[in-house]
Formats: structure tokens, sequence, C-alpha cells
């Protein structure tokens, strides 16, 4: 069981850790700041500095068993860290903040498209979502508009812990068909973005929905009858 910091603050770049376990497979820490891949959002890259002073590059990071974080190792490094060795870990920040903004946007997107949500993904320089959308209700330019105008009102975005019976109450507030959030736990976390979206996630958001920047719609595509899958990007290179 690895204690995920990001889960409470996306901020944090880096943390000091123990290793728990090591192997082909990835390295476990007892704490870590590398966000897991999941919800549509890339595993964190980064690295982490042994107590050396060597630098261990780690080019993706995943869900392991009995929730461990995995951190994959470059396939270049042959040595690894030993269980119970201290390193500091830390993100590709730049990187992270990136998905962070794209990540916030495709909230404020899905607020805006009045239907359920299919699917999702997102990397550093773009995002999308799937909707089970019959007719075209939505045009580019006018969803383009309507997502710089929400970015523009620097809306503060909050985290809230629900209980599992409570959102079991509440079905409204899953958005997402194909991904049910993780109950089990006895809670399940949600983001809200001021009076504009409330939903249960586990991915990493801005605190602000101006940190954003602005975007563009740039593709509505048809991929099935009941499938519209609108694209986002960065406005600025
Ligand atoms: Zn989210």
């Amino acid at each position: 069981m690895t204690e995920r910091l990001y889960e409470q603050d996306g901020y944090l770049r880096e943390t000091e850790a123990t290793v728990t376990a090591a192997g082909q497979a990835g390295i476990v820490l007892d704490r870590t700041v590398f966000y897991a891949r999941g919800g549509g959002q890339p595993g964190d890259s980064g690295e982490l500095i042994l107590a050396s002073g060597s630098r261990l590059p780690i080019v993706d990071t995943v869900k392991g068993q009995d929730g461990a974080v995995l951190h994959l190792p470059d396939p270049a490094v042959s040595v690894l860290p030993a269980p119970g060795e201290s390193v500091l870990a830390r993100i590709d920040w730049n990187r992270r903040h990136r998905h962070m903004r794209m990540h916030t946007c495709l909230h404020l997107l899905c607020a805006l498209v009045d239907a359920p949500v299919t699917g999702g993904n997102l990397n550093d320089e773009k995002g999308r979502l799937d909707f089970d959308l019959p007719e075209s209700t939505v045009d580019k330019d006018s969803l383009t508009g309507a997502l710089n105008a929400l970015i523009a009102r620097n809306i503060g975005t909050a985290l809230e812990w629900i209980a599992d019976e409570a959102l079991a109450a509440q079905p409204e507030l899953v958005k997402t068909l194909s991904v049910q959030p993780p109950t089990g736990a006895g809670s399940v976390r949600l983001l809200r973005i001021g009076d504009v979206d409330l939903q249960p996630c586990g991915g990493t958001h801005v605190a602000n929905t101006g940190e954003i920047g602005r975007v563009r719609v740039s593709k509505i595509e048809k991929k099935s009858r009941l499938n519209r899958r609108i694209s986002v990007v960065f406005e600025e290179v």
C-alpha cells in the first residue's frame, strides 16, 4: 500500500520516501507524489534520487496490486535501489502541470455538454471526451467560446469526500458511463468546480480554472451513432 500524497495535494512535486520493493515490474515506495495512470490521465514521469546521489529516471507510473504504486524505471537502468533505502521522488512537474490543466479543462467540457460521457483521454498537449450524443447539438466555435469563458472566470476548485452510501443515493453525480468511481474504501473523492461541476474523480487538477489558460476545441467527430468525440488543445504553443 503506497500513500498517495497527490490525492490530497496535486501540487506536491517531490517527497522523501522509503523503498518497500524493487524489481523489473517497478519500484514501490511507502509514499509518493507520482500519479499512477488512470481515469484517462497518464502516469507521471520523473526521477528517484538515491542516497548515493545518483538519479534513476522513472518513465511511467502505474497501479500495482493491493494499492501499490509502481514507478517504472528506465529500461536502461540495471541497478535498482534496495528495500529500506531512502530516496527523493521528484516528478516531471512541467508535464504533470499540463496534465492538471487539461484534466480540469475536461471537467469544464463535461459540464458544458449535456450528455453522458462514454470515454476520455488526455496528454500534455490535448484531451478528449466521448459523449453519448446522437444529434449534433454542439459546434466547435461556440464550445470554444464557452470553455474560455469558464476558464476566464477564475473559478476555484476543491476536493470533497462523499460516503459510498451517499454517492449511491445520488447517482446523478456520476457522469461517466465507462468508469464507475472506486467505492469500497468507505468514501469517494469528488472534485468541485464552483457551481459548474461536481463529480467523483481520482485525477489531479489545478486550483483555479484560470490556470488552464486558453484552449480551443479542435475536432468534433462522430465515432458511432451514439458517440461523439470532442477534442481540445491548448491554444498557446
Ligand atoms: Zn478529474
